[in-house]
């Protein structure tokens, strides 16, 4: 059966790969639906070689442009909060892949999960601002989530590997302590955003680069597989492996530790959330057996990582706080890349913000929405004075 897959962010890094794996496996899949942000002149050359029905941009004035560049095509060009929400329900769409960055990947995963379709998930912001919602919702609907997060698409195989989700211990997240790992405070305080979006092993987003630097990545991560594998708040640690070859672990009752194990390539887990229940063999660069390889775990200590710890009181207290702490991130890390506040003060922002919340136990999409929004005005008035 040919899937037809929509992918909102298709020229971010997650969508740009999301289309090698539809070319590489060109009889599984058509596209029928793109959605980006500013870049129109990526998302035209998108138009023009897998021919979908509908695309969606930032606003009207580039949705204009858009449809004057490509009058050749019979597709259907829309804009805004509202073209992003009717693509997640496009009727010719079978799987919505949520490739999108930060908080607009709530209401288009909803719109999804609502719609009927398989969904799989880039996105981690959507189950951090709001996960018991989505997760409810998608059990409400028998709707299948399939991560693309590395960890967790990990995760996911793990378990289904071992098909005994009841004697597990716990989840283990690996982490690769991304650009600055082994810095001390001091040397923290002066590095630039162009040293921290230099990240040893993965070409990411700006977002998620910078999160990964600050290790509020595995914070959201730790959120993220919370929900996603229904666990209990003890049964998720996370643990420093530089190597990014380990993708993650389960451990259960009895110390047996399973583990899905590759070479640090999104293609792989974007594949799979494709492909479940099947694997199909592909031509993409291989772990190498042929050489010999050295793995390392470091522990993480409580302290170490402000941004870790925060996410797990985030987690701790729930309702409103996650959406709080995404959203005051979202801002932190924008006037980071925008070198207007400096490394430190991302964490330091952060807590204040998180302080200052009253936070309200299992909020309603509005509740959330606002929360997001309160948290993002807090932050900016605090980075302005
Ligand atoms: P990028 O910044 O590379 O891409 C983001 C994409 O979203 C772009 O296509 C951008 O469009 C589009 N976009 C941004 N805002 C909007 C909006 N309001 N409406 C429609 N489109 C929008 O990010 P990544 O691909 O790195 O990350 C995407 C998500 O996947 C994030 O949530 C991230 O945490 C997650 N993720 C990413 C991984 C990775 O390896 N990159 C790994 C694991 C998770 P444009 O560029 O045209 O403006
Ligand atoms: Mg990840």
């Amino acid at each position: 059966m040919v899937q037809r897959v929509a992918i909102l962010g298709s020229t971010g890094s997650i969508g740009t790969q999301t289309l090698k794996i539809v070319e590489q496996f060109r009889d599984k899949f058509s596209v029928c639906a793109l959605a980006t942000g500013n870049n129109i002149s990526l998302l035209e050359e998108q138009a023009r070689i897998f021919k979908p029905e509908v695309v969606s941009v930032n606003n009207e004035k580039q949705a204009n442009v858009l449809k004057r560049n490509l009058a050749d095509l019979p597709i259907k060009v829309l804009a805004g909060a509202d073209g992003l929400k009717e693509l997640s329900a496009w009727p010719g769409a079978d799987v919505v892949v949520v490739a999108v960055v930060g908080f607009s990947g709530v209401i288009p995963t909803l719109t999804a999960i609502r719609s009927g379709k398989k969904v799989a998930l880039a996105n981690k912001e959507t189950l951090v601002a709001a996960g018991e919602l989505i997760m409810a919702e998608a059990r409400r609907h028998n709707t299948v989530i399939m991560p693309i997060d590395s960890e967790h698409a990990a995760i996911f195989q793990c378990l289904h590997a071992a098909n005994r989700g009841g004697e597990l211990k716990q989840v283990i997240l690996t982490a690769s302590g991304g650009p600055f790992i082994g810095k001390n405070r001091d040397e923290l305080a002066n590095v630039t955003a162009k040293q921290a979006l230099r990240h040893p092993n993965w070409l990411m987003g700006p977002r998620i680069t910078i999160d990964s630097a600050t290790m509020m990545n595995k914070g959201f991560e730790v959120i993220e597989a919370y929900h996603l594998f229904d666990l209990n708040k003890t049964q998720i640690q996370a643990v420093v492996h530089p190597e990014s070859i380990v993708h993650s672990m389960v451990e259960f009752v009895d110390g047996s530790i399973v583990a899905q194990l590759g070479l640090p390539d999104m293609l792989l887990p974007i594949q799979y959330a494709l492909s479940y229940p099947d694997r199909w063999p592909n031509p993409f660069p291989r772990f190498d057996w042929g050489k010999s390889h050295m793995l390392h775990f470091l522990p993480i200590v409580p302290g170490e990582f402000p941004c870790l710890d925060m996410a797990f009181q985030a987690l701790q207290v729930g309702g409103t706080l996650p959406a709080v702490l995404n959203g005051a991130d979202e801002i932190a890390v924008r006037h980071f890349l925008e070198d207007r506040i400096s490394f430190l003060k991302i964490p330091a922002l952060l807590a204040e913000v998180m302080s200052r919340h009253k936070v309200k136990q299992h909020p309603s999409l509005e509740e959330i929405v606002d929360a997001d929004r309160w948290s993002r005005e807090e932050t900016e008035t605090l980075i302005n004075h």
